[in-house]
């Protein structure tokens, strides 16, 4: 595994005298719980304001201090912080509470949300080896989980859910390339699962489009399709070969013929494919299968051969900032966070345009959400008519909202005040399943970065082949070393 982090930058930043000047402008804001990114042992966390940045600075009593950018916008990380909506606790637990979070993973009791979305790797096998890869998949090494080790993933995700799963996302390593890839899909459809997604490179799909109906017909809702621009050298750094727009364009007709909705997931490094955001923003509107797509800031875990300096990454904030200046129709305030998670942790628009009048809207312009979805400052009791809304808005700013569905376009039009029981209406949503798009920034979070109160409300859960389930991040940051894939054949 390569990994080029400029150490220099945030390791023994108090043998610095320069920097001590800066300590002492330092705002202290907050304090939490993080790791070091070096022996992964638990310590303590300041959140400091620096020049009107947000930084997390850390001690391991062995390594020494640690610095890393969390938010470029002090206003932006504090006013966010409204939308924290109260968790629902799971049904079962996995875990005790023994040495607390984040050694108990996990679900122990005193996690505060329950899995809204769930992550199932079938394999660590890849038909790529891209130069970033959290997962470090696609080396010769790989090997593909049997499936009733699968089947027990699912069956324990289910109960511990009391059979209300949402969202399933079928991942990896590259999971087309799993033998028994149909029978895991039939499996989730069986057990009841909502929405199943794969998440993918495409590769497989640009070349056979019989697979594609194949999946679609054992179940498959969505993909989650790796697009990270549209330049040569965006796909060069990324994913170690210039040639493979074609390929993911094709991958996109394939899909598009099936139905299966297709959310793009860009990974954004600065300096890399950064100034490509607005122009994918252009194509996911004008592309009638693709619903949404996802924004992911690159984060420094598994394999990682490129430069990644922990104190000058993009944060949310910056990619809202980017997403504004290169499309000219979104604004910073066309976003929110997703109030079921802690709110650091996404940003979400859905947007619009009128196929009749092209006229560009977000529901932000329709409605002020956060008279609804601010949690700490809305104490009065709502209306009924309040309430429906409300409940509409919180259906749609959730990680188990699936962009593409029926279901998004009617909590668009209930949070809109639409009388969803006029048959007119009823008969003109479909029409707009393809124009309503769903745009989300999703932050995941590195060992340099780490902050336990946003994984304790964590609601994106990894499912795992010995009967845990535990926070994406925690599993990325801390365990993923500690699990072989191979122990389980
Ligand atoms: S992240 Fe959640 S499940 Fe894991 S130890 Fe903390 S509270 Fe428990
Ligand atoms: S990032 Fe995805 S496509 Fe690339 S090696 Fe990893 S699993 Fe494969
Ligand atoms: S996966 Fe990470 S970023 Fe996403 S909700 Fe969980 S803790 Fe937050
Ligand atoms: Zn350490």
């Amino acid at each position: 595994m390569v990994r080029e982090v400029d150490e220099t930058k945030y390791i023994s930043i108090q043998e610095n005298d320069l920097d001590q000047k800066i300590l002492e402008e330092d705002l202290f804001y907050n304090i939490t719980k993080s790791i070091c990114p070096k022996c992964k042992k638990t310590i303590d966390a300041q959140i400091l304001v620096r020049k009107n940045k947000v930084l997390m600075r850390k001690r391991c009593s062995q390594h020494g201090w640690s610095e890393s950018l969390i938010s470029s916008d002090f206003e932006y990380y504090r006013a966010i912080e409204r939308f924290n909506k109260p968790g629902i606790k799971k049904l079962e637990y996995q875990t005790e509470v023994k040495e607390g979070c984040p050694a108990d993973c996990g679900i122990c009791p005193e996690h505060k949300q329950h899995t809204c979305l769930a992550l199932i790797e079938i394999t660590n096998r890849c038909n790529m080896a891209c130069p970033i890869c959290f997962a470090n998949a696609g080396g010769k090494e790989g090997v593909d989980l049997p499936i009733d080790v699968i089947e027990g993933m699912i069956d324990n995700l289910t109960s511990s859910e009391s059979n209300q799963v949402e969202i399933v996302q079928i991942s990896g390593g590259e999971p087309s390339i799993h033998p028994n890839l149909l029978k895991i899909i039939t499996k989730c459809k069986e057990r009841g699962i909502k929405t199943v997604m794969l998440n993918t490179n495409g590769r497989k799909f640009a070349s056979d489009l019989a697979f594609a109906h194949a999946v679609k017909n054992a179940g498959l809702n969505a993909v989650y399709l790796q697009f990270d621009g549209f330049e040569k050298n965006t796909y060069d750094k990324l994913r170690g070969n210039p040639n493979l727009l074609e390929e993911k364009l094709h991958a996109i007709e394939n899909l598009s013929l099936t139905g299966i909705a297709i959310t793009l997931i860009m990974t954004v490094v600065k300096g890399i494919n950064d100034h490509e955001i607005g122009e994918i923003l252009r194509f996911v509107h004008e592309s009638k299968g693709i619903m949404g797509v996802s924004f992911q800031p690159l984060f420094a875990e598994g394999r990682l051969d490129l430069k990644y300096d922990p104190l000058d990454h993009l944060t949310t904030i910056d990619i809202i900032k980017l997403i504004e200046e290169q499309t000219g129709f979104y604004t910073k305030e066309d976003f929110f966070s997703i109030p079921c998670p802690e709110p650091h942790c996404s940003a979400c628009s859905f947007s619009y345009i009128d196929p009749d009048t092209k006229e560009f809207t977000t529901i932000r312009r329709l409605i002020e959400v956060e008279d609804y979805l601010d949690y700490f400052t809305n104490s009065t009791l709502p209306t009924n008519a309040e309430q429906v809304i409300k409940d509409a808005l919180e259906e749609l700013f959730s990680m188990a909202t699936t962009p593409g569905s029926i279901n998004l376009v009617e909590g668009y039009c209930a949070a809109c005040g639409i009388d969803l029981n006029i048959g007119s209406i009823q008969e003109s949503l479909q029409k707009y399943v393809e124009h309503l798009k769903m745009v989300m920034i999703k932050p995941f979070m590195s060992s340099y970065d780490l902050d336990i109160k946003r994984l304790m409300k964590c609601c994106i859960h990894q499912v795992l082949p010995d009967g845990k389930i535990m926070p994406f991040c925690a599993y990325n940051t801390i365990y993923r070393d500690q699990y072989d894939l191979k122990d389980f054949l």
